[in-house]
Formats: structure tokens, sequence, C-alpha cells
């Protein structure tokens, strides 16, 4: 097998728990525990990244190879993996929670590629840690092909996300009652392997400071400025000032391209947000079809809402908040805290100025344009209309002709485009005369569009026949959709069937519209 070079940081630099074993407590002064995969029946390689593979330094030849089928399934351990489960806590639906920590993820080691770049590599579902609590440490194949293939397709739509190497069926059964109703069932188990330059969580810095133990916090932050922010110059206040207005920083340009490409999150929790503004716990999740900033996908979250999908901005901001409490004990006055928050405000207004001119294929983003997509937005509610399909094919409305043939396609019904057909004309013209101001030529506001409204997004219902395909046993589905989304912008001829606006049989249907946190 071919070696990977690994230096194991966080292992080495941090301090562990004592204690041995998988058995659930609550691990105090240490910021994780050393543990170890669970072995499964029989592991087999069923779906993988050629560009994480790459990453690695490791080809489909790697990929094919039963024994990196073992190490990625859990049941071997490449010379130089030091697995470990990393103690967390987390807001959770604006509750603190205590501890969590990894309770089915354990990352293997940290890789230093050809490159000179580390990349964390970690298991999620690989047997029980002492974070599991009450539960199995396990993952079932519909959430890790959930997992697998939204990493990716994110990755691909420029989205800053955690990545994906591998999805492994176990050969086990995992019993979980998708809806929490009674109704337990035993599903085929998998690990996803994923792969991102740090998997560190807001939550870990909450937890230390929750428990008073500040040494251990004041530990973890310099850590993570010395390994995952290498290029802040500074020390002492002002280093952890300048760190924590990147943290924020990077946090809005996430959650900025979230709403630009229609992505839902749908557990963000603090738990769930990474330090390094990356995507990451890809559970309930879910894609706009319908422009709707009141949807979730999540079940859980159905009567409050606190997800949803126009409230992740003020989300990100709370939870940002929740760090700087975390943090603020390591500063003399919450002014610096207060400059990173306010960091977050700016850069998430002019990313999102960014996106509108972006998405309307305008060479800026004037105060007026706020007002034009504003107007848009309540129009593609009213008309209920597809998000990603209006916004490609607003590229192909002629400007000196406005009308909406173009855009028919988008609309789920006849009845609401003819209801907002009078106002959307009107939008259109305004539209149009905005564009004539501009000056750019039809190809350069085609191209602009283009580049920032996708054809392709992993639309909940194609990623559940993947799911159904794979439970038959045909995993190609997933390949197939991998492949697609490795270009969303492009058009590729013959593959039309993955742009087309969900179809009437989705509406209800469990894991195309609603999905619960049970994974
Ligand atoms: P999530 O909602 O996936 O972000 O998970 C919240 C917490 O529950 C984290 O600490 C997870 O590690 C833990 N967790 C979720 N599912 C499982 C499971 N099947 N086994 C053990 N721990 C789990
Ligand atoms: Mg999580």
């Amino acid at each position: 097998m071919r070696p990977l070079h690994f230096d194991n940081a966080f292992v080495r630099e941090l301090p562990a728990d004592p204690e041995q074993g998988n058995h659930p407590r609550q691990v105090l002064s240490a910021l994780y525990s050393p543990v170890a995969p669970t072995p499964v029946a029989a592991p087999c390689i069923v779906a993988w990244s050629d560009e994480v593979a790459r990453i690695l330094g490791l080809d489909a030849t790697d990929m094919r190879d039963p024994a990196w089928a073992s190490v990625l399934g859990g049941n071997a351990l490449l010379e130089g993996m030091q697995p470990y489960a990393a103690n967390y806590g987390g807001h959770q639906f604006g509750t603190w929670a205590d501890q969590l920590g990894d309770g089915r993820a354990m990352s293997l080691g940290e890789v230093i590629n050809a490159q000179g770049q580390r990349w964390e590599m970690q298991l999620k579902g690989a047997g029980r840690t002492p974070y599991s609590r009450g539960a199995d440490g396990r993952a079932v194949l519909r959430s890790s092909i959930r997992e697998f293939l939204c990493s990716e397709a994110m990755h691909h739509l420029g989205v800053p996300t955690t990545r994906a190497l591998s999805l492994v069926v176990t050969g086990d059964s995992v019993v979980r009652d998708m809806f929490y109703d009674g109704h337990p069932q035993a599903e085929p188990g998998a690990i996803v392997c994923r792969v991102a330059p740090s998997f560190i969580r807001f939550g870990n810095l909450e937890l230390p400071a929750a428990r008073g133990d500040l040494g251990l916090l004041k530990q973890l932050v310099d850590f993570t400025i010395a390994r995952d922010f290498s290029w802040l110059q500074g020390q002492g206040e002002a280093l952890y000032a300048a760190w924590f207005a990147e943290v924020c920083e990077r946090t809005a340009l996430m959650v900025a391209h979230w709403m630009r490409v229609g992505f839902v999150h749908g557990v963000m929790n603090t738990d769930n947000m990474s330090i390094l503004g990356l995507t990451i716990d890809y559970g309930p999740y879910g894609w706009i079809d319908n422009f709707d900033p009141e949807w979730t996908p999540n079940t859980t979250d159905a009567g409050r809402r606190r997800y949803r999908f126009g409230q992740q901005p003020n989300v990100a901001w709370w939870n940002l908040s929740r760090l700087a409490m975390a943090l603020a004990p390591l500063f003399r006055g919450v002014e610096p805290l207060q400059a990173g928050l306010d960091r977050y405000a700016a850069v998430y207004a002019a990313t999102d100025r960014a996106h509108i001119a972006a998405k309307l294929g305008l060479a800026e983003c004037r105060d007026d344009d706020v007002n034009l997509m504003r107007d848009l937005h309540a129009l593609l509610v009213a008309g209920n209309v597809d998000m990603t399909l209006f916004f490609r094919a607003l590229a192909d409305v002629d400007i000196a002709e406005p009308s909406l043939q173009p855009l028919h396609d988008a609309f789920y019904s006849q009845t609401e485009r003819d209801s907002v057909a009078p106002a959307m004309l009107a939008w259109l013209q305004r539209y149009a005369a905005r564009v004539a101001e501009d000056g750019a030529t039809p190809e350069q506001r085609r191209r602009v569009m283009h580049a920032a409204n996708p054809r392709y997004v992993l639309r909940n219902y194609l990623a559940q026949e993947a799911i159904d395909r794979a439970s038959q046993g045909d995993y190609a589905g997933i390949a197939e959709l991998l492949d697609v989304m490795r270009r969303p912008y492009d058009d590729q001829p013959g593959r039309e069937r993955f742009a087309q606006k969900r179809p009437e049989w989705a509406v209800h249907k469990a894991g195309c519209s609603m999905l619960s946190c049970s994974s």
C-alpha cells in the first residue's frame, strides 16, 4: 500500500483524555480521547472522489484496492495514524447542550501531502466513542450518500466545505427510526471518510470556556491559530482579535455562498460550525427548489424553523456571538470581539452585493440593485418559482424585448405563473433598463450570470434517487450524480434530466422534502 506521511499535531500538542475505552463519560481537562474504529463485517468502497484522492496522493488503483477499503471502513490503520475523537460542546437550537463530542466521527490523522498541505482524514460512522452517549456510533447508507455527494457538489460550486474521499458500505446493518415515530428498521451501514485542513468547531472552544477551564481554552486557541491560521501575524490580544475577525469573515463568505446557490444546512448548531468557515456535518440539509426563505428540510425544526433558508445569515451571526462569549476571557474588553462581529456583517453584506451583481449579470451592485433583488425574491415566492431554473434562464431574457417566455419552465404551476405574470413582466422591464445602463455586451452578461447561477445543484430528489438505487445494490447512480455535480456551471448535453425542477412525486416523499436528524 502506498504510504502517507502523517503529522498528527492535534494529538501531539493537545491534552488527551487519560481514560481508556469507549464507555460514555464526561471528559474534563482534555480536548480529545484516543479511540479505535470498531471493525465492520465487509467494507467495500462504493464511491470515491478522484479529486480528493489526488489531494492525498492517491489514485483509482488505490481506491480499488481492498486494503484501502479496510482502512476507510475502520478495519485497519495505516502506519502513522493515531485515531481520536474530539471533545466539544455546542448550542443546539439555541440552548447550551454541554459536552457533545465526536460521537461517531474519528479522525485518523493529519496527512501532509506532496504540496506540503495538511489534510486531516476523518471517518464518520466508525463506531462508538466516549462521546456516543446512548447511540451506536454508526451511520446509515442514505445519510452517508448524502454527505458524500453534497461535500463534493458544494466544493465544485465554489462553496467552502469539508471534502469527502470515500463512501464505504460496511456489510453491517444499523437500526434507525427514521422519523422518530416508533418504526425502527434495519438499514445498511456506511462510513464516509471526510477530509479537511481542520475539523475544529466553535463548540471545541465553547466547551472549555463553559467549564471555566481557561488554560485549556487558551491552549486550543493558540493551537488552532498556529496550525490552521498560520498566516496571521502579531501576538497576544491583537493576534486573537485578528483571528476572531478572520473566523467571522470566513463564516460570512460561507453563508453568502449558501444563499447564492440555495443551500439550507438544516442544523446550524454551534457544534456544526467549522472554525475555518467550511460547511460541515451534512445531515438534514436541503436545496431550495421553489424559492422560499421560510423553508427548512429538517422535520425536527419544522415547528420553530430556526434554521430556515432565509434565517441562515442571522443564525451564523448568533453562532459567532456564542463563540465571542466563549473567547471573552482572553480579552480585557469586548471591543475586539464586537469588531469581529461587525466584520461579519460587513463582509456578508459586501459578498451578498457581489452575488446580487453576478446573479443579475451586472458589473456592480448599486444600492438600488439590492431593492431590485429583494423585489424579485418576493415575486419568486408569490409565483412559486424554481430558484435554480429561474436565475439560469434569466440570462436568456432578451433585454431589448423582455418577456417571460424563457422563464416559463421555472414556474411550478401555470395558475401561479399567470397570477404573477404582469408584476414579473414589469420587473423584467425594470431589470432590462438597469442592464442597458450597465453597458455589458449580451455575451459578457451571460458569462457572468452562468458563473454565478449553477445549472446543476444536488436537488433533494436527485440524491434520493441515487439512494433508492443504492438500497437495491446499484451504486452507479452515486458516481453518475457526482460526475454531473463536478461541472455545475456548464451546460452538459445529454444530462438535461439532472437540471429539471422537482417532480410532483417528490413533494411529499421522505428524503426529498423532509428529513430528520436520524442518520
Ligand atoms: P449532529 O446532529 O449529527 O450534529 O450530532 C450531534 C451530536 O450527536 C454529535 O455529538 C454527534 O457525534 C452525536 N451523534 C449523532 N449521531 C450519533 C450516533 N449514531 N452515534 C453516536 N453519536 C451520534
Ligand atoms: Mg454534528
